[in-house]
């Protein structure tokens, strides 16, 4: 049976994907405004990724005989200043993301669950990267944020992102 404290933040973990996908799909929302379409996609492709990093923890807890609870979504960021700043944003919060699955992970090694610590490992690796895909995308678009054509490239490539889960 898995720890009681451990199932807790399991679950806040759960509902802290779904919070992050459902910030992606706000962000996608200004940028379509904006006619970003590109962006706007990556977005929403991110969004779908972090449903799937949800999903990963349901069947976790599933498989480990424990029920998962949702809890209410707090209301997202609606408004951003530019293309760059929601980049930014999205980094500060992956950062926050990162924060907490290491949480996660220091109480699974306190109560010694090896096989939780083998499941985050996944994640932990996968906020490295998620933190670099968005640190690379803040450098650039720094780099061409005046540049209109530029960016309108650069747009292009995200515009073709399609996310599937492995
Ligand atoms: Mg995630």
């Amino acid at each position: 049976m898995l720890n009681e404290k451990l199932v807790k933040s399991l679950n806040e973990q759960l509902n802290m994907e779904l919070e992050a996908g459902h910030n992606y799909l706000s962000m996608a929302a200004y940028l379509e405004y904006r006619s970003y379409e590109g962006f706007a996609n990556f977005f929403m492709e991110q969004a779908k990724e972090e449903f799937s990093h949800g999903m990963r923890i349901y069947n976790y807890l599933n498989d480990r005989g424990v029920k998962a609870v949702y809890s209410a979504l707090p209301t997202p960021p609606n408004d951003f200043d530019s293309v760059l700043d929601v980049f930014k944003k999205a980094l500060a919060h992956e950062k926050v993301v990162t924060k907490s699955i290491h949480n996660l992970a220091d109480i699974a090694y306190e109560v010694k669950d090896h096989a939780t610590i083998s499941f985050l490992n996944w994640f932990i690796d996968e906020q490295v990267e998620e933190e670099a895909v968005f640190d690379t995308h803040i450098e650039y678009i720094a780099r061409i944020k005046h540049d209109e054509n530029a960016l309108f490239i650069y747009e292009q490539e995200l515009g073709k992102r399609k996310f599937s889960a492995e």
